[in-house]
């Protein structure tokens, strides 16, 4: 059984996650204690227990009690199991990082799966659905698997209710991925989604980020979709030849259009500057198929989520990460596990 401290580096939920996640590629059963013990509401929230039950359906596994604010667990996986799932959140949580949990295991499985999640889809602090959909997924496809995800409605805070899914057709073995270049640039794309609210915040938000960018954008769009709470997200896609990346922001009640804009900028401003590939999200999420299969990468100083992230999948896989501090950024490279 692998011990797994929960407060260990950032001490957050992806802790929970990772370690749920390669219990059921290894087959290793884990002991999870301290689970987000310094976080203002510690324990498992509803997305993390979603998430251990999500992975416990998939593994067949024998999960000790778990319930909102659980801080120690034990889970003990049996299988994997492809198929067509249904999980729910049943809160506004991440139903984008339940569905990542359940991703990883079911990428090399012998049969196709559907995952379909219902919860928060464009959340503060979480990867929106079209980072997930348009950064993560393809990368991970240059792996082997074929992946596909749909939203069929937005969730946002309070009330989530959002769903998506996700299509995978496994492959046997991942394939190691390199990136370590950009790439071409392509002309931007910027998205607002605006839900149960007025459609001059979208404008807005469109109009001052395009000011802030400076730069061609290719397409501006609206989309008004109904969703069970008022919800505002806006994406900036950014397209390079072999890498897209999704910078988002949330709008949140009292918080103008203009500052959701500036913040997008800012974060755009800084992957740009950066001239790597790999931003800091897709970073800490990229290193678990890079485990598994191999490669190398290429991305900004290591955050405190990617060095905890690597730190967790060590305690399964043994030193398998060697990291660069190089002038043109930070290089992460992995031999394939056997
Ligand atoms: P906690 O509440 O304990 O911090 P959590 O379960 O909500 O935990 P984290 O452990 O903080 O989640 O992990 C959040 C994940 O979401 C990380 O992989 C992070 O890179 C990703 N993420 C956060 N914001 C974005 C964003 N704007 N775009 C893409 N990914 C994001």
């Amino acid at each position: 059984m692998i011990e797994i401290d929960g407060s260990m580096g950032e001490g957050g939920g992806q802790i929970v996650r990772t370690a749920l996640s390669l219990s059921l590629t290894t087959q290793r059963s884990i002991r999870l204690t301290n689970i987000r013990t310094n976080r203002s509401r510690p324990g498992l929230r509803p997305q993390h227990v979603a998430a251990v039950q999500a992975a416990a359906t998939i593994g067949e596994a024998a999960v000790s009690e778990v319930q909102e604010g659980t801080r120690t667990l034990t889970f003990e996986p049996s299988t994997v199991v492809p198929g067509t799932y249904r999980f729910d959140v049943g809160t506004a949580g991440s139903a984008i990082l339940v569905l990542q949990t359940a991703l990883l295991p079911l990428l090399t499985a012998p049969r196709s799966s559907r995952v379909t999640v219902t919860g928060g889809t464009h959340n503060r602090f979480a990867p929106p659905f079209d980072f997930f959909a348009a950064t993560f997924l393809p990368i991970v496809e240059r792996m082997g698997p074929t992946l596909r995800a749909t939203l069929d409605r937005p969730g946002f805070y309070p009330k989530g209710g959002g769903r998506c899914t996700v299509d995978v057709q496994p492959v046997g073995e991942l394939e190691p991925l390199t990136l370590t270049e950009r790439g071409a640039s392509r002309p931007f794309r910027i998205r607002a989604i605006v839900a149960n609210l007025p459609r001059h915040i979208a404008e807005r938000e469109i109009a001052t980020l395009q000011e802030a960018l400076s730069v061609e954008i290719g397409e501006t769009r609206i989309d008004t979709p109904s969703s069970l709470s008022a919800g505002n997200a806006l994406l900036l896609e950014v397209p390079f030849q072999h890498v897209t990346e999704v910078i988002s922001g949330i709008g949140e009640k009292g918080l103008p259009a203009e500052q959701v804009a500036m913040g997008v900028a800012e974060a755009a401003e800084s992957y740009l500057d950066a001239e790597v590939p790999v931003g800091p999200h897709l970073a800490d999420q990229l290193l678990l198929p890079l485990a598994l299969g191999g490669g190398q990468f290429r991305t900004t100083a290591l955050t405190t989520h990617t060095q905890t992230n690597a730190a967790v999948i060590e305690r399964f896989l043994g030193n398998c990460f060697s990291v660069v501090d190089a002038t043109d950024g930070w290089s992460i490279s992995a031999s394939p596990h056997s």
